[in-house]
């Protein structure tokens, strides 16, 4: 018989991740020391940019009486009603039932989608952002006429012409430390669709908090991971991941890709588990946490357990009040930023770089973007050495030439620059904003992505 172990270690450059043998993680096992077999399947969870009995939200605590569903509603949902695992008494469960979609993006879409379809009778959406092209790709909420339109303008526009018989609640916020547990108290259910990882932990330990489950999916590249976690008993995201990765160690979406029906395929996950959970029915992914692999189109479960250690869900729980994540996530320094050298002189402007390119210097541009991007726009002349190559090509270039090196922003090219000094290129420049400002400032008749 062969068993698999997880095994809690960073390996891919996208993980904060974890190992398995078979399903079962090494923490409850023997740690490190776990025998392996032969046979044995080790393998790591990788996290990405989360079985019990049957759980019910809490119908209880809330004190609200369930609606009764009109003629238009019984035409509606006639085919859920005709299932015996909802019924009446279930699609009036769902009429009264509130959750609230943490972002109105790339999984948001799909959730809040089939939620309202379903007659979830209030539907939350936090968010902040404006639509954007290269939303389209994923976000099926939003259409090509609402690029510029707020996300949740759109968003409640879409969902009307859906269903509507149900309320759309717009929060028009960051979700933040000050807001969350307000934001989230009147709602039964969070479906966490968010990208980053400071959010991540936030609405984690809100829902740990307040105990609210909290219908977790996250997408990277080609793979997903759907879970749930903070319903009573069940473990919670920092069970399974107590720090998150360093920063800069697991690229976004924006920054590695997304395959566009990914976040359809883990989003319709969180609606359905979001249903179960609201009806009580079938088995929740409480303890449970599936990994979905699009380019082999395979699914695993693994199995979590609660962490009696953990910080926020364990006997002894040291986080007892929402944090800084930013802080908690490096992505701002705890404490005052020491006094910066002058980056002045590390930086180049796109117009002053386009000044001294017709001046005829002689400068060597490197953009260090993956090749794919370089397709898509480019700076003439330049030579492309992606990031991860620097290290073993740039001797290739000449330590005494005058270097720019560009990216899409300008950040993974000045990690290049401060690389290339520290191994003795005397004059590095970091073109400022890369390839973007180049465009907008510069070369408006590139595409942008
Ligand atoms: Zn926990």
């Amino acid at each position: 018989m062969t068993t698999r172990i997880l095994v809690p270690t960073p390996l891919r450059p996208h993980t904060d991740g974890k190992d398995a043998v078979d399903d079962d993680d090494i923490r409850c096992l023997q740690k490190e020391q776990t025998p392996v077999q032969p046979g044995d399947m080790v393998s790591i969870v990788p996290s990405v940019a989360g079985g019990v009995d049957t759980v019910t939200v809490d119908r209880s605590r809330t004190g609200r009486e369930l609606p009764s569903l009109t003629h238009d509603d019984v035409r509606r949902y006639s085919r859920h009603l005709i299932l015996p695992e909802v019924g009446v008494e279930g699609q009036r469960a769902l009429k009264a039932a509130r959750v609230l979609c943490v972002g109105a993006g790339g999984l948001g879409s799909p959730v809040a989608m089939y939620l309202a379809a379903a007659g979830v009778g209030t539907l939350g959406i936090v968010d902040f952002d404006v639509v954007d092209f290269s939303n389209l790709q994923r976000q099926i909420l939003h259409g090509t006429p609402d690029v510029g339109r707020s996300k949740l303008a759109s968003a409640r526009d879409r969902l009307h012409g859906l269903n509507p018989d149900i309320t759309i609640e717009t929060h028009e916020t960051a979700l933040r430390s000050e807001n969350a547990l307000r934001l989230f108290e009147p709602y039964d259910v969070i479906v966490d669709g968010t990208d980053n990882f400071p959010t991540r932990y936030l609405v984690n330990d809100a829902c740990v908090l307040l105990g609210k489950p909290n219908a977790y999916g996250s997408i990277f590249r080609f793979e997903g991971q759907v879970s749930v976690f903070g319903a009573a008993n069940g473990p919670c995201y920092r069970c399974l991941y107590p720090e998150p990765p360093p920063p800069g160690l697991v690229p976004s979406c924006a920054e590695s890709g997304v395959l566009g029906v990914l976040p359809g395929v883990i989003g319709t996950l969180q609606a359905t588990e979001t249903i179960k959970l609201i009806l009580g029915i079938g088995e929740p992914l409480v303890g449970r946490f599936l990994i979905f692999d699009a380019l082999r189109m395979r699914f695993r479960e693994l199995k979590l357990r609660k962490d009696p250690e953990c910080p926020v869900c364990g006997t002894h729980p040291t986080i007892r009040e929402l944090i800084d994540y930013e802080q908690f996530c490096g992505v701002k320094p705890a404490m005052a930023e020491p006094a910066r050298v002058d980056t002045g002189a590390m930086e180049i402007s796109a117009v002053d770089l386009k000044a001294r390119l017709d001046r005829g210097d002689a400068l060597r541009i490197v953009d260090v973007r993956e090749p794919q991007e370089y397709q898509i726009n480019r700076i003439a002349g330049s030579v492309l050495v992606p990031l991860r190559d620097v290290p073993k090509r740039y001797h290739e270039l000449d330590p005494n030439q005058e270097i720019v090196l560009l990216c899409k922003a300008g950040i993974s090219s000045g990690k290049a620059a401060d690389f290339l000094r520290s191994v003795g290129f005397a004059r590095v420049l970091n073109l400022k904003g890369g390839i973007l400002d180049w465009i907008d400032k510069v070369d408006p008749s590139q595409p942008k992505y």
